[in-house]
């Protein structure tokens, strides 16, 4: 039913459906039967529809309704009754516009029963559309009015009581359609209706009938019949499971289907891995590995020593000890005289990791280097030269390791830090870095690790990296402190900086994190140093009214906290537009203590490691998502004091302070990651260019997870009795798991 709102309600004339002499019954549709060709569409409807790309029956049928509204059964206006959510439908008596004060629009509706009062308030452009002689189906909740009942603001159709026949009078859902200016959602409903019955007939399951009821599913035929024209609210759930499980299940197969055909024409060096050489890399490490940490460190050096490409997802809560690990698999690839390279998405998080590598391997025979956009052309070149005569064996650095220029010896083991800023195709590019030399055949590839510090949910994990094995590391490295954290209004700012200020004259350090660096907007393409990596500074909208609220950014709190309560105190701006050699040496100067307290962008959101640093200020905290808070955080807790994170938050704003709340009670990095998911969506998350994975029509990833996990199981049973989908009665799925993703997901020489 239509809002009185909506500017679509006005129906369209329809043409008598003429008798030409090409018209087809709609008993003998195909389902690629041009709409224009089927009686009981009209020309004009089949017109409009091809304008929405509808220009067949199965295209028709393949356009799904977005929700179901519940439409109430109708009665009598005699019989309708009082503060409940009714429907009638009558003839328009009378209508009235009042002007003034309450501007309104009124008509009286009657059937031979009685009479009912409609009344739409600032609607009162409905005098165009709704005149006396017109009959109304109107839906609403009915009040005591007088000495009858009147409905205010009702939803109403016009309806044709001489042609009206399709709609029964007892309570039903109605789909509602993806519509246009030109043709409106019951239109569309209504030619969905004449080619319904016929049309599922026609459509092929690519799933088995014993398959669908061993999952409780319809088939598919039944799962569109009921998703069109559910007569109860179970039949659209049931049609919607179907066809959300169809989406995940096509997706899983192409994944796991290029997996298995991966892991059948590509090989990568089998690495040794002896009591010494494990050994040898413990000794190098300043501490024991934590018992998870272990276990991870076995799973990657079983498939390294495989000779099957590993692929593989490390994932870990901020802090857990991902470096650490990832390094043993580098070490176990020089050990065995192969390269080792660690990608990294900003300059910072490199030359971090180059410093705490090249830390833990002083001393050592290894050859490493770092690798990224400022590096001087002359160390570059030489350093390019290294990697490619093979006496380089690890190089660290950022995006600027993909560039055609750098050419590996023997790379054997890859590793990708912050995957989610990275997208597909980045890894496979990496990927084909170490593709050279071909073994019996085989492409020889390097091992491919992955490793996110921003926890990945689960969801998400597998759908997006269904080709990955996932391992986890569970808790945190012995004595880490829990961070304390606290959300607070604008109106404490005074309180949090003097506590900030106090800690700082205990000798301790502290972060001040701002949305942006100088007056402008929030910085979304910040940490320049990144190219065309799509980069989720500041990953939330900020909601609309907080836009004309002045931002604090760098430039203007570096003003107001040495004006003010930091007076006297050593400040430093932070942030990705300041050179590299600028940038370097604040860092190494706050690592030495020379700084108190860095006011940052999220720069410093990921591997700055300070264990002096207790204290984290996040300025308009409402801007950033969970998951980005979480790392910030993850700077402080560190060391052996305690730690402070402090979230200011405009009270103003809509759920402002409110879902930031979730920070101070959880400190599970997945637990909010989650969280944010649930909020903030797929979409917001991961765009699909960075997913690489076209968007689901039906499935709806943060509900529909046991879904996932369901096909995910499905589907890797399949692809294991059956690779290439090349059985008997697998020709139709086959079909459609190619249409639906062979090229996105290079399927073209799987089989
Ligand atoms: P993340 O997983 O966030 O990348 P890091 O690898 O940076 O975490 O590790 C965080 C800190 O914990 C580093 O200072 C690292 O040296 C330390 N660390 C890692 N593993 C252990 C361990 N088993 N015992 C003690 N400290 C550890
Ligand atoms: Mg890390």
């Amino acid at each position: 039913m239509e809002r009185g709102g909506d500017p679509k309600s006005q129906t369209k004339p329809e043409p008598a459906v003429g008798a030409t002499i090409t018209q087809i019954e709609p008993t003998e549709a195909a389902l690629t039967t041009p709409l224009s060709l089927v009686k009981g569409i009209g020309p004009r409807t089949a017109e409009s529809l091809a304008e929405l790309g509808l220009n067949n029956v199965g295209k028709l049928i393949a356009h799904l309704p977005m929700r179901h509204e519940r439409h109430e059964a109708e009665t009598t206006i005699g019989e309708l009754k009082a503060d409940r959510i009714v429907s009638a439908r009558g003839e328009i008596t009378a209508t009235r516009l009042v002007r003034g004060r309450a501007p309104r629009f009124e008509a009286v509706l009657i059937d031979d029963t009685g009479r009912l009062d409609l009344t739409w308030f600032n609607q009162t452009y409905l005098a165009k559309k709704i005149k006396p002689g017109m009959h109304l189906r109107v839906q609403g909740t009915a009040k005591k009015y007088g000495p009858g009942l009147q409905m205010v603001n009702a939803t109403f159709e016009t309806i044709d009581p001489e042609r009206e026949q399709l709609d029964a009078r007892g309570a039903r859902l109605r789909p509602v359609y993806p519509a246009s200016q030109a043709i409106s959602s019951k239109q569309i409903e209504k030619a969905i209706a004449v080619v319904l019955a016929r049309a599922v007939a026609l459509i092929e399951d690519h799933l088995s009938a014993e398959f669908c009821r061993a999952r409780n599913m319809p088939t598919l035929a039944e799962a569109y019949r009921l998703f069109h024209a559910p007569e109860i609210e179970g039949d659209a759930v049931a049609a919607r499971r179907r066809l959300a499980y169809d989406e995940l299940l096509m997706l899983q197969l192409g994944v796991q289907m290029k997996r298995a055909h991966l892991r059948r024409s590509l090989s990568a060096p089998a690495l040794r891995h002896t009591p010494a050489i494990n050994r040898h890399i413990r000794e190098r490490f300043s501490f024991t590995l934590t018992v998870p940490q272990d276990k991870v460190v076995a799973e990657i050096a079983r498939d390294l020593a495989s000779g099957t490409p590993t692929n593989r997802l490390l994932q870990g809560d901020v802090g857990s000890g991902k470096t650490i690990v990832a390094l043993y698999a580098m070490l176990m690839a020089i050990a065995s005289e192969h390269q080792a390279a660690l990608m990294a998405p900003t300059e910072i998080l490199a030359e971090q990791h180059f410093r705490t590598i090249s830390d833990v391997l002083a001393g050592s025979k290894v050859r490493l280097a770092l690798l990224t956009g400022s590096t001087p052309e002359a160390e570059r070149s030489e350093t390019l030269a290294r990697l490619a005569d093979g006496s380089l064996d690890l190089i660290i650095g950022t995006h600027a390791l993909l560039t055609s220029s750098v050419v590996f010896h023997s790379l054997a083991v890859a590793v990708i830090d912050e995957q989610h800023r990275f997208g597909v195709h980045q890894r496979s590019m990496l990927r084909s870095k170490g593709a050279r030399a071909s073994n019996g055949g085989r492409e020889l590839t390097p091992h491919v690790l992955v490793m996110t510090a921003t926890p990945i949910p689960r969801t998400l994990a597998i759908t997006l990296f269904g080709d990955l094995d996932i391992s986890t590391i569970t808790g945190l490295p012995p004595g880490r402190k829990p961070v304390a954290t606290r959300v607070v209004s604008d109106l404490q700012r005074p309180v949090v900086y003097d506590f900030l200020r106090a800690r700082v004259e205990q000798g301790q350090q502290g972060y001040v994190v701002v949305p942006a660096i100088d007056g402008g907007p929030a910085e979304v393409g910040e940490a320049g140093d990144i190219g065309d990596i799509a980069h989720d500074r500041v990953q939330s909208r900020p909601p609309p009214d907080a836009r004309l609220a002045p931002i604090a950014n760098v430039r203007s709190l570096m003003k107001e906290l040495e004006d003010g309560p930091l007076a006297g105190k050593r400040l430093a701006a932070l942030h990705g537009r300041l050179k590299r050699a600028t940038r370097e040496t604040i860092m190494e100067k706050f690592r030495a203590g020379l700084i108190d307290v860095l006011v940052a962008t999220t720069v410093i959101e990921v591997g700055v490691d300070v264990a002096n640093a207790t204290v984290m200020v996040v300025e308009h905290a409402d801007r950033f998502g969970l998951a980005q808070l979480h790392q910030l955080r993850g700077r402080i807790g560190r060391g052996e004091k305690e730690s402070a994170c402090v979230l200011i938050a405009d009270a103003k704003t809509e759920g402002g302070q409110q879902r930031l709340e979730v920070m101070a009670t959880v400190s599970d990095g997945f637990v909010l990651a989650e969280k944010d998911f649930e909020i903030r969506g797929f979409g917001e998350l991961f765009g699909t260019r960075q997913s690489g994975l076209p968007p689901f029509k039906v499935v709806d990833l943060a509900r529909d997870r046991d879904l996932l996990l369901l096909a995910k199981r499905d589907a890797s049973a399949w692809i294991e009795r059956s690779p290439t989908l090349a059985g008997a009665g697998e020709a139709t799925l086959r079909r459609r798991l190619m249409k639906a993703h062979g090229e996105s997901l290079g399927l073209a020489d799987v089989g």
